[in-house]
Formats: C-alpha cells, sequence, structure tokens
C-alpha cells in the first residue's frame, strides 16, 4: 500500500531496452525516496518523459509524448536520448520544466528534487536522510515490500503505509537483474520488515528467468546471491529463519552482515514498546550465527529514555549491548511521534534524563566499536570504492553500509580506479568510525 500523501510521479518511457533500464533505475530510486507512482497523467504531481531520438519517427513520438504531457498535467521533465537536442525540445513545448540527456539518471533525480522536493521524515523513510543526496551509480536501494504487519507503540508507519504488501520475487528479481545490468554493485535490501518479506503472499510461487520459485527471504536471497555485485541486508528482525540466511553469508553469497534494528534490552521496555521481548534468545542466536560466520557485522539501532524506562532497565539495556558486542549502532533519545501510542504511556522521561542516558550509551558503545575496529587491523579486504582523489580514496568494506557506517580510507590515487571498482587492501589502522587501509 503506498502512502496517500507522497509526492507522484508519472513516468512515460519510450524507446529500446537501455532506455527501459534507465527508466528502471529512475523509478527505483523515486520509490526508494517516498515519491510514489502515478498510473495517470492527472492524478500526478509531476511528469517524467524518458525519451528516444534514434529516428525520426522516435523523434516525433517522443515530441508528441512531451506535448500530451504537457497538456494533461503541465509540469514535465525531460530525459533520455532526444535529451541532446535540448533546443528543438524547447522550441516546440516552452513549458517543459527540465531537459536532461540519456543515462543522466541523477540530473533527472536533481530535477525532480528541485521541483517536486520529497520531503525526508525519519520515522517513515527507509533510505537515511543522507541519502536523499543521490546513490552514486554503483549501489542501490531495493525495496522489496511496503508496510508493516507490526504495531510497535513509537511507530505510525503502519497508519501511514498499511499492512505488509510484498512485491512478487520476480518483480524484485527483475528490477535487480537491471540495476545490475545499469552498473549497480551493491544492492541495498530494504523494506519496514524484511524478514517478513512474502508473509502477505503466503510465500507465493512466482516465475522469475522461467523457473519457479517462492516469494521467501532466504530464497530472495539465495538468487541475489548468483548476480555480480554485493547484497546487502538491512531490517532484518532476528526472527529463526534468519538462521538461513547465514550460511549463504559464510559462503559469501551475500554479505555478511546484517542491520537489526532491535530498541532495546529490557523486556519490559521492548513489551511497552510492543516488540518480540525475548532478549536472551536474540543473545543466544547472535553468538550461534558468529560460530557460523565469524565475519559477520552486526549493526542495530536502539531507542533510550522510552516512557516507563527505569535506571534499572537502562542498566539492562547497556550490559545487553556489552553482550551482544554489536559492530555498528545508532541511537536515539526518545522522541514522541504525532500518532504514535506510545504518545499516551504513563511515565514519560525528562528530557535531562534522555541525554544523559543517551551519553552514557554511546560511550560504552564507542568503546566496543573501537575495540571491533582495532581488531581489523593486519586484515586483508575487498572493499568497494565510493570516491577516488588525487591522493586517497573512499572505499567500503563488507561491514560497512553506505550513509550510516564507517568507510574505508586508502592511502594513494590510482588513475585506472574508478567509483564502483573492487580493490583488495590491508586494513593499517584505525580512528573512532573508519578504518585506514593500503592497497594490496
Ligand atoms: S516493525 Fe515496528 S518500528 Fe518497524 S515499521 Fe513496523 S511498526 Fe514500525
Amino acid at each position: 500500500m503506498s502512502d496517500q500523501n507522497a509526492a507522484k510521479i508519472g513516468f512515460v518511457s519510450l524507446g529500446c531496452p537501455k532506455n527501459l533500464v534507465d527508466s528502471e533505475r529512475i523509478l527505483t530510486q523515486l520509490r526508494a525516496e517516498g515519491y510514489s507512482l502515478s498510473p495517470s497523467y492527472e492524478d500526478a504531481d509531476l511528469v517524467i518523459v524518458n525519451t528516444c531520438g534514434f529516428i525520426d519517427a522516435a523523434v516525433e513520438e517522443s515530441l508528441d509524448a512531451i506535448g500530451e504531457a504537457i497538456d494533461a498535467n503541465g509540469r514535465v521533465i525531460v530525459t533520455g536520448c532526444l535529451g541532446k537536442r535540448a533546443d528543438e525540445i524547447r522550441e516546440t513545448h516552452p513549458r517543459v520544466l527540465e531537459v536532461t540527456g540519456a543515462h543522466a539518471y541523477e540530473e533527472v533525480m536533481q530535477a525532480v528534487h528541485k521541483h517536486q522536493p520529497a520531503p525526508h521524515d525519519p520515522f517513515t523513510s527507509l533510505v537515511p536522510p543522507q541519502g536523499i543526496k543521490l546513490t552514486p551509480k554503483h549501489y542501490a536501494y531495493l525495496k522489496i515490500s511496503e508496510g508493516c504487519n507490526h504495531r510497535c507503540s513509537f511507530c505510525i508507519i503502519p497508519g501511514l503505509r498499511g499492512d505488509l504488501v510484498s512485491r512478487p520475487i520476480g518483480e524484485v528479481l527483475t528490477e535487480a537483474e537491471r540495476l545490475v545490468e545499469s552498473g549497480v554493485r551493491e544492492l541495498l535490501v530494504v523494506s519496514q520488515d524484511t524478514s517478513a518479506y512474502g508473509v502477505d503472499l503466503k510465500y507465493r510461487m512466482d516465475i522469475a528467468n522461467g523457473k519457479p520459485l517462492d516469494t521467501r527471504l532466504r530464497t530472495l536471497a539465495r538468487e541475489l546471491g548468483q548476480l555480480p555485485a554485493w547484497v546487502r541486508m538491512h531490517y532484518v528482525y532476528p526472527y529463526p529463519h534468519v538462521d538461513d540466511l547465514i550460511p549463504m553469508m559464510a559462503e559469501g553469497l551475500i554479505l555478511p552482515y546484517l542491520d537489526m534494528p532491535l530498541q532495546h534490552g529490557s523486556e519490559s521496555v521492548l513489551r511497552a514498546m510492543k516488540r518480540p521481548a525475548a532478549t536472551e534468545k536474540v543473545l543466544d542466536r547472535i553468538k550461534r550465527w558468529r560460530e557460523m560466520c565469524p565475519d559477520l557485522t552486526l549493526r542495530s539501532t536502539f531507542i533510550v529514555g522510552f516512557p516507563g524506562e527505569t535506571e534499572d532497565d537502562f542498566d539492562q539495556l547497556l550490559e545487553f549491548v556489552q553482550e551482544a558486542n554489536l559492530d555498528r549502532v545508532g541511537a536515539f533519545a526518545y522522541s514522541p511521534v504525532e500518532g504514535a501510542t506510545a504518545n499516551d504511556l504513563p511515565n514519560q522521561i525528562p528530557e535531562e534524563i534522555k541525554q544523559d542516558r543517551l551519553q552514557r550509551f554511546m560511550e560504552i558503545q564507542a568503546e566496543i566499536s573501537r575495540n571491533k575496529l582495532a581488531g581489523q587491523v593486519g586484515r586483508e579486504m575487498i572493499v568497494l570504492v565510493d570516491e577516488v582523489h588525487d591522493d586517497h580514496m573512499i572505499a567500503r568494506g563488507p561491514g560497512d553500509a553506505p550513509e550510516v557506517d564507517g568507510q574505508v580510507i586508502i592511502h594513494g590515487g590510482w588513475d585506472d580506479v574508478v567509483p564502483g571498482d573492487f580493490i583488495e587492501v590491508q586494513v593499517s589502522g584505525y580512528d573512532e568510525h573508519d578504518l585506514f587501509a593500503e592497497p594490496k
């Protein structure tokens, strides 16, 4: 179910399969940023026309499509091959908002942001706030479902987006293949609740590449693992069937990385949050996973100062994070969201106590994280290059998700390395968040 309030974009794709790949790329980015797609011009806030200019007939068809969109909607961005002839387009259709060329999806997205911004809502967006800037060409978010069947008391997503609606596996795999064909080297699997993928469809069979596949997380992970790209799993809750993913990580099929928003370590706070409260089981599971896949990187987020959180609950949270020894942690002081049921809970925590607890939490986690990074020194690893500068490169290892985790900073620059390349490095040092490395 899509968000009724999201900005709606209409899309017309003309031309060859290459153009279709570009269209897919733009549509994926639009969806990941929270835009919804409109099947009609009239309902759209903005229309993108991806044109073809290969032969005269295609030029004519493209100009006609632009004209039709302008008549019906009025707010049109033009991209694709005909974009090279911007003057001609503007001459025929002076009202077009922007014109960009072929394969210029980053410019298209900038144009969309300019004319129809998608306000970032930290409570509903799957993409981190910094993610509103475009993902570089070599990684992309792959959204596998919308909505959520849980009813966490601090969250309004189910109210906004409705219950879980999974995308059939064939559709997700086709999108993933197109992304990889268009140069993506890392797929970031996102949803509100990745572990629940397929539950709503009763794990229905679908056909992908001519073979029947069930719409289920482990099947999806195995199939994505066949693509020549890193596959990173986000928003995975530690349900028993997540155990099935760990051998795939140990085999190198998908990245040994799990982002699990655990939110707290005290069972009574978890109950007040209306979340599964089996803290001991989570710790056992994490221990077993690490035995099966020692390179596993675990990321989580926690909320401190939730209504009713006592000093004892907070101590349990600190014990939990120390025992779980998580690699990457984000923490937030609880703040009420309009419409969330947690707003009505008794014993709201005063702001200064929340901030004090947040600081104590972060100090403990910083220590854990430093030890974790120190343990990496001397290791050899494959990294994915994000940026190339004159005297250094910025890359990420298997344990670093873009935007939210650390980076690997490599001394030296090479003429023949470009963003999106995988290279081998040896870790030589670390600071609070990042690793330093030398090329091998
Ligand atoms: S699992 Fe909880 S926090 Fe996450 S989207 Fe669903 S209701 Fe919200």
